[in-house]
């Protein structure tokens, strides 16, 4: 469905801001020069000159400007609007006061390639952030270089390559199996491809966990490097055999990897470092505080026990008695894995997300995002299709199946939740639930939110029993309804092109 074409009100329809060009408007006039103007060859080379005009580049006015880019953010739904319940995303809502913190002048106007003696602060922020989340982790070993929880992940393993590399020297080229749960998150199997393991898929039992017997005996098969698990596991559940499993691969020779991003659901609480957990990545953009969605930077730090710290990115950031440096001395390390240190203002944000809250408060987030994804379980378990008895952490986990002899799949629900005024759900992950929906409210709703949003759901439900169409037709509240998804990815359409003879009759 392509944009209605009615004469609205631009805060109904707004066009791009290349449409609403008009040729010679501006958005301020400077003052006329009372200097000769220098001739511009004698200040710009030729061949830096442009030579043609600037044809097609938007002429408005600021307050055109103001009004467009106003009017598109008003289209938008975020985190500061409502409840986003993104499944596996940790959508919390974060203090204002950790963006005043990451935009400290002292910080944001330091270049990275200011020298030592002048950035102590930053590498103590670093040095801080790191030891933070060696004792919430249980690992010792930190590197917040990764840019990203799939980076961290790729990271990770190729700690695990490298100690395997180290340890077995040539033997290691047998050991090239990293074995992954059928649930896991599609950039598991793509890190692991790409530090040159080949994946071994786990089964899960009919109560969502890892299936010990399949996994004793894919051991036994031989070859196993390693395990990258995700745990509390993306149906929201906490492997609660995660001692023998890492038993059973270390037994094997291998190595465990956790899987990091679902770390809401544990911190304060227990760490993966005493599970028997080798290497983990974190995702600070959905624990620690940086809001992300969006496509903008990320931090995924990776954190290892001691005997994989040699392995480590560098630089590593160092203390010698009061002051900080920057480590290279690291022979065995795999290397850079990110320019300079990382996203540096998501570590701010971090660390002012983790001294505002102090112990005692991330242990409460913890434990009141776990309350709060119970709490939607269990008022919806009569409604919809909750595909495994076990009592959630997290985030919850239902399936259409009540629903879809009447039509209504797991889209259709996700798109009237729009309607409502709800962010959807993540749908149709993880794979091995047939029309999943993945709740994670967060800590960050309280308790009328969470009713308003169980109270959609059952209307929803009820809406699919009695006027299907309804839900299938959804959304009705939106500007665009359902896109061309499919045509959106294969035929992009990246760039506005200026029709010439639209702009001069506009003049
Ligand atoms: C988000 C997520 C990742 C990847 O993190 P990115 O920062 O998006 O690369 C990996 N695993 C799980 C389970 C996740 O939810």
């Amino acid at each position: 469905m392509s944009i209605k074409k009615v004469t609205q009100h631009p805060s109904q329809n707004e066009g791009l801001i290349f449409e609403r060009s008009q040729i010679g408007r501006v958005g301020y006039r400077l003052p006329k020069l009372d200097v000769d103007e220098t001739p511009m060859d004698e200040l710009i080379p030729a061949e830096l000159r442009r030579t043609d005009d600037l044809d097609g580049v938007p002429e408005v006015s600021e307050v055109d400007v103001i009004r467009h880019f106003t009017r598109i953010s008003t289209w938008n739904y975020s985190i500061d609007l409502g409840m986003y319940p993104l499944g596996s995303c940790t959508m919390k809502y974060n203090s204002r006061l950790n963006e005043k913190v990451a935009r400290i002048a002292g910080f944001t106007n330091l270049h990275p390639l200011a020298p030592e003696e002048e950035s102590q602060g930053a590498l103590e922020l670093i040095y801080e952030l790191q030891n933070d989340l060696a004792e919430i982790t249980g690992l010792p070993g930190v590197s917040l270089q990764p840019a990203a929880g799939a980076q961290g992940e790729m990271t990770g393993v190729m700690l695990i390559r490298a100690f395997l590399d180290r340890r077995d020297g040539e033997a290691s080229k047998e050991r090239r199996v990293m074995l992954i749960p059928d649930s896991a998150h599609g950039t598991n199997p793509a890190s692991a491809a790409l530090a040159g393991f080949t994946v071994k898929t786990i089964r899960s039992t009919a109560e969502g966990l890892t299936d010990m017997e399949h996994l004793k005996q894919l051991c036994d098969e031989g070859g196993v490097a390693g395990l990258m698990l995700t745990n509390p596991n993306t149906v929201g559940i906490f492997e609660t055999n995660i001692k023998e499993i890492c038993d059973t691969i270390h037994a094997a020779g291998g190595l465990v990897y956790m899987d990091g991003a679902n770390m809401n659901a544990l911190v304060g609480v227990a760490r993966p470092g005493d599970m028997g957990v080798d290497v983990i990545h974190l995702n600070l953009h959905k624990t620690f505080s940086t809001p992300h969605g969006g496509g903008g930077p990320g931090c995924g730090p990776c954190c290892c026990s001691a005997e994989l710290t040699e392995f480590l990115p560098v630089p590593r950031v160092a203390k010698d008695g009061e002051s900080f440096r920057l480590d290279y001395d690291a022979p065995n390390s795999i290397g850079r894995v990110k320019a300079f240190y990382g996203n540096f203002g998501m570590m701010i944000r971090a660390l002012s997300y983790i001294y505002t809250h102090g112990a005692e408060g991330l242990r409460e987030a913890t434990e009141t995002a776990v309350l709060n994804a119970r709490y939607v379980a269990e008022q919806l378990k009569d409604t919809f299709h909750k595909p495994y008895d076990s009592d959630c952490m997290h985030e919850a986990i239902f399936s259409h199946k009540n629903q879809s002899r009447t039509g209504v799949h797991t889209l259709d629900i996700a798109k009237r939740l729009i309607d409502y005024g709800f962010h959807p759900m993540t749908i149709y992950f993880p794979l091995v639930v047939e029309g999943a929906m993945l709740i994670e409210p967060t800590e960050s709703v309280g308790r009328q939110d969470l009713d308003a949003f169980v109270e959609a759901m059952k209307d929803i439900d009820r809406e699919a029993h009695e006027n299907a169409q309804l839900v299938i037709d959804a959304p009705h509240s939106t500007r665009i309804g359902r896109l061309d998804e499919a045509a959106a990815a294969r035929k992009p359409v990246l760039r506005w092109k200026p029709d010439m003879e639209t702009l001069s009759t506009t003049a």
